[in-house]
């Protein structure tokens, strides 16, 4: 999800180009130590790819149910995208490259980037983890529209999100099955009421309401 027309537009998709090849090269450049790692990434990268659908779920919880489309420059490039994904749950599969890819490419800058600041083993973490989030877009145009053949069995198959398990996050009030990568996290998060619990916990502390619907 992205900008579409917004006062920030021009200047955000400046943005979201930009870390789409920050993202790029700064995986590139962790690759020959992935490689390196061997049979580390066996249980490394399905571990990530969990790793990546919880984060995928937390980052669409804050901003389907915190700040407005007024908030200064997440509420009219990002805020304002998740919202209309309810109404219009088809818009992501009208998106270009870089209006699809470009703020989780933003989040996927600082996972890739936190590779050069750690040991290897958390280098090869941080590797899969940015690398999933990456393409969390694409895997959910994909749930929404047509998609690869290979991606269809992947789907059918429980490793990406399909549109049968995305569905529950699409009936109002729109408060669960925010996981969108694999969609795995949802069934244990949504069971033990987590967002709700974050929420409750978060408007004890501060005062302010979660927006809902
Ligand atoms: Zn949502
Ligand atoms: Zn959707």
């Amino acid at each position: 999800m992205s900008a579409s027309s917004t006062p920030f537009s021009m200047g955000f998709k400046l943005a979201e180009a930009c870390a789409i090849v920050g993202a790029a090269l700064l995986g590139l450049r962790l690759l020959p130590l992935v490689i390196d790692a061997g049979v580390l990434n066996v249980p490394v990268a399905p571990l990530m790819l969990f790793g990546a659908d919880v984060l995928s779920g937390v980052v669409h919880w804050a901003f389907d149910r915190w700040g407005t489309v007024e908030t200064p420059l997440v509420g009219p490039n990002l805020i304002r995208t998740f919202r209309e994904h309810h109404t219009d749950p088809l818009g992501i599969t009208r998106h270009g490259f870089v209006e699809a890819n470009g703020g989780p490419a933003m989040g996927a800058i600082v996972l890739l980037g936190l590779g050069y600041f750690v040991p290897p083993t958390f280098a090869v973490a941080a590797f899969w983890l940015g690398a999933f989030g990456f393409f969390t877009n694409v895997v959910l145009a994909w749930a929404h529209g047509a998609a690869p053949r290979p991606v269809r069995w992947l789907q059918r198959a429980g490793i990406l999100l399909s549109a049968d398990h995305h569905d529950a996050h699409h009936r109002a009030p729109h408060d669960r099955a925010y996981c969108i990568t694999t969609g795995w996290a949802n069934p244990l998060l949504d069971r033990l009421r987590v967002w709700d619990r974050l929420e409750r916990a978060i408007s004890a502390a501060t005062g302010v309401e979660p927006c809902r619907g």
